[in-house]
């Protein structure tokens, strides 16, 4: 049984139960860690709490030399970390390997801004006698992070980087389904000199450990990656307690193709936008908008290329010119998938490949490409968190836009053509935290990475994700 990290101590759950962890290639218990209530998040947040004072007050260049000295550790297990990650979560190995270096990317970005936080200056009038004023800025304290199942390793580091390196303290809350990496990810951390209480790590249910932890009066910011519904549960327990919340919540991008557009390059940033980690990204391209002039030569290409990917384990290659492709992460996600698709197709739309699953052990759901789908189905209405990309075809770009924005959802989008006007217009219109011009949707570490509209409230990653672990505390000195 693995344990959680509280303080200096790997301890099980108070009340004894557990979770089992499911392999979703197989559908067989790999592991169990304890299933946290109310009292075990107390005991995190107190440890926390009583770590914070000398953590804050530590050199910041000495902080980021341990957190650095933890990644060296964690870069040495790699391997053992990343094959974790294929069991528990189900994508395949070179994706794990790729979500483990971004999360060090992300973290060694963090210990690189550690000394460079910079408040301001400011002479005061002069009124009542000479002075001068400062902005500050302070930690916070207990930070409460909430991570979702699909980049277990990379969407802790947005967090932790951060919170680490502005002297603050934290509790991690993993998914239900993927804590095992977290937990390997934080030991070697506190192993390589993190001190005990600064980072935490409490394992269970959303609503259990996860909603104790938005609820603990100790807690000053919850850092929340998650579905929208959960999103909306948080701020109403946050809410009344004034704490400070950052949501990165669910999208539905769209990509619009443009007739000039390279589509080779399209063709392949949008297969990898919509199949990557098995469609379950946030950030995954959900909707294709083609324009008339090249959409049968555009879906002759992603439906070619679709075709090479096999679903299968993880940890096992696809032979060539075959992709691999893993599972979704549980049961219930695939049957959602599977749902949304069939709702949609009760109204209108072709399948042009893919649809239904083959496999009977796992949870596999094949490369799946639909064309004519209503565009007020699920489809388009819902966030579709698995491999199936419908595709519309569109005359203008103004109706494309049209289109892309006619959605709850306000994350990320794309748009591939070279004409200058075209870009200007898409990357001012469409309603999106991030648009992407003739790139892949892809979460820089440097730039701020946040939804509008359903997709959430905040930014992660870059300098600004900084401003959301600290006070501005302004400083008068007079007396001069
Ligand atoms: P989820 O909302 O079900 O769970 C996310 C986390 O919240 C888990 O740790 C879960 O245990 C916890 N949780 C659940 N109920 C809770 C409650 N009442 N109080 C506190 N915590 C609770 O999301 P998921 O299904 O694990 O992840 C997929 C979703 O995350 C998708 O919608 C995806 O788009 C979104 N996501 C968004 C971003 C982003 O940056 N915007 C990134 C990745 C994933």
């Amino acid at each position: 049984m693995a344990t959680m990290l509280i303080g200096d101590q790997t301890v099980a759950a108070r009340s004894g139960t557990q979770l089992e962890i499911i392999d979703p290639a197989t559908e067989e218990p790999i592991d169990t860690v304890p299933d946290a209530g109310a009292e075990d998040v107390d005991l995190a947040v107190q440890e926390a709490r009583r770590a914070f004072p000398e953590w804050s007050r530590r050199d910041a260049e000495e902080r980021a030399s341990i957190v650095r000295d933890g990644l060296r550790s964690i870069r040495e297990h790699a391997d053992e970390i990343a094959d974790t990650l294929v069991h528990e979560q189900g994508k395949p190995t070179i994706e794990a390997r790729g979500e483990l270096n971004h999360f060090l990317h992300g973290m060694e970005f963090y210990a690189d801004l550690a000394s460079k936080i910079r408040g301001s200056y400011q002479d005061l009038p002069s009124a009542l006698g000479p002075s001068y004023g400062l902005t500050t800025r302070r930690p916070l304290g207990v930070v409460g992070a909430i991570v979702p199942y699909n980049y277990p390793l990379t969407l802790m580091g947005t967090k932790l980087g951060p919170a680490l390196i502005t002297g603050n303290t934290i509790v991690v809350k993993p998914a239900d389904t993927t804590p095992l990496a977290t937990l390997k990810v934080a030991q070697y951390l506190l192993e390589a000199g993190v001190p005990p209480g600064v980072l935490n790590v409490v394992t269970g249910r959303g609503a259990g450990a996860g909603e104790a932890l938005v609820a603990h009066p100790d807690v000053r910011r919850i850092a929340f990656t998650g579905s929208t519904a959960t999103g909306r549960r948080i701020i109403e327990v946050a809410g009344p307690l004034f704490k400070r919340v950052t949501l990165e919540l669910g999208g539905s991008d769209p990509v619009i193709v443009c007739p000039d557009a390279d589509l080779d390059k399209a063709a392949k940033s949008v297969l990898i936008g919509r199949f990557w980690n098995a469609g379950q990204s946030c950030l995954a391209i959900k909707r294709a908008y083609v324009f008339s002039e090249i959409y049968e030569e555009f879906l002759d290409r992603i439906v070619a290329g679709a075709e090479r990917y096999e679903p299968g384990p993880g940890w096992t290659k696809a032979e060539k010119p075959k992709i691999r492709i893993g599972p979704l992460n549980t049961k219930a996600q695939r049957d959602k998938v599977q749902d949304q698709l069939e709702r949609s197709l009760e109204q209108s739309g072709k399948v042009l490949l893919g649809g239904t699953t083959e496999n009977d052990n796992g949870f596999f759901f094949p490369a799946t490409i639909v064309t004519e789908a209503g565009h007020d189905s699920p489809l388009v209405s819902e966030e579709v968190f698995g491999p199936v990309l419908p595709v519309f075809r569109v005359d203008t770009i103004d109706q494309a836009i049209e289109l892309a924005n006619s959605s709850p959802y306000g994350l990320g989008s794309s748009v591939w053509t070279n004409d200058v006007r075209l870009i200007n217009k898409a990357s001012r219109e469409i309603e999106a935290g991030m648009t992407w011009v003739n790139q892949i949707h892809f979460g820089y570490d440097e730039l701020p990475f946040g939804g509008t509209k359903q997709s959430g409230i905040g930014k992660e990653h870059g300098a600004e994700a900084l401003d959301d672990y600290t006070d501005l505390k302004s400083v008068v000195v007079g007396g001069l």
